[in-house]
């Protein structure tokens, strides 16, 4: 039998690096589903990636992610963008077609892919928590998906405000700004709320978003992008009023399924995904 010895090359490029589990998820399906894919978790620092980004396409890379602090920047080393990506103004999947590096943001689809297990976002009202890059994917694909309106709720009002001028300029989705000073109530008609801040993220676990938590009612779903650990303080608040909740591991993984689909083209079993990360995080 003829031997290939010559794997298919994946990565992901971000500073620090070390405790980004995303190898450890991606490799997990790579195996599970017999593909000769790797994927190499790379450090690179701010002024070396322009090379990086030439390396991989010299390498024949199939594609890439990339994370903190490279999300934006790395767009200028990039030959196209996919509509939402343009739209949110950053990158975290870089795929290759032909020699050309084309950015994407499975960010936001992975997590309104979670979600439409939970709930379909059409014509539902959204409160999310948060406008940095998290929040700007989440509620631009959420808006993309058809929600009918989008609260911000952030403690910055001018980030607060390049979130939701985007939502109302970009997409059919109507948005309005909350400020975020002392405790907030969720609006009753509210049916998915959000926290899209890094609030509750190891080791600040204890750390808590200020909300009145018994304006929470079930009917309402709650979804948390912090995916250590798994069962925030929010989600296990939210559950105990009866509320169906989401929590960051199906954004991390869903994300992880687009990005392996746009560079192999399979549909790679989620479960096993979720598991390994499971694993990693004993949730
Ligand atoms: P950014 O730094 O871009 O944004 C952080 C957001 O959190 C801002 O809105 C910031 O508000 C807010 N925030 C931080 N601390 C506080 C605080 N003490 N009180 C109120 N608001 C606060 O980060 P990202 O958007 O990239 O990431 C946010 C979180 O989402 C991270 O914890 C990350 O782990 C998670 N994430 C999860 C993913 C997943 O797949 N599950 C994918 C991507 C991110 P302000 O504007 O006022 O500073």
């Amino acid at each position: 039998m003829e031997k290939n010895f010559l794997s298919t090359l994946t990565g992901s490029f971000a500073m620090p690096a070390a405790e980004n589990p995303t190898v450890a998820m991606v490799e997990a399906a790579y195996r599970h589903h017999g593909l000769d894919w790797r994927y190499i978790n790379c450090e690179v620092a701010p002024h070396f990636l322009g090379d990086a980004v030439r390396g991989a396409k010299a390498m024949g890379w199939a594609g890439f992610n990339c994370s903190i602090p490279h999300k934006v920047a790395v767009i200028e080393h990039l030959d196209e963008l996919g509509r939402s990506a343009e739209i949110i103004g950053a990158v975290n999947t870089i795929v290759r077609r032909g020699d050309a590096f084309i950015g994407e943001n499975t960010d936001g689809k992975g997590f309104v892919q979670a979600m439409r297990e939970v709930i379909d976002p059409r014509g539902k009202s959204v409160v999310i928590f948060g406008a940095g890059g998290a929040a700007r994917a989440v509620s631009v694909e959420l808006a993309l998906a058809g929600a009918s309106a989008i609260t911000v709720v952030n403690r910055s009002r001018d980030t607060g405000r390049t979130l939701v001028d985007l939502l109302n300029g970009k997409t059919g989705t109507s948005a309005e700004l909350r400020p975020w000073n002392g405790s907030v109530a969720v609006p009753r008609d509210t049916d998915i709320v959000i926290n899209a801040t890094s609030i509750g993220l190891y080791p600040n676990v204890d750390q808590r978003l200020d909300i009145d938590l018994d304006s929470l009612h079930p009917g309402m779903v709650v979804a948390d992008g912090i995916h250590n650990p798994p069962r925030t303080h929010l989600l296990r608040s939210a559950e105990a009023r009866g509320c169906r909740v989401l929590d960051g591991l199906g954004m991390l993984v869903n994300q992880g399924v687009i990005g392996i689909k746009y560079w192999t083209g399979v549909d790679v079993d989620a479960s096993v995904m979720r598991q390994a990360l499971k694993n990693l995080f004993q949730a």
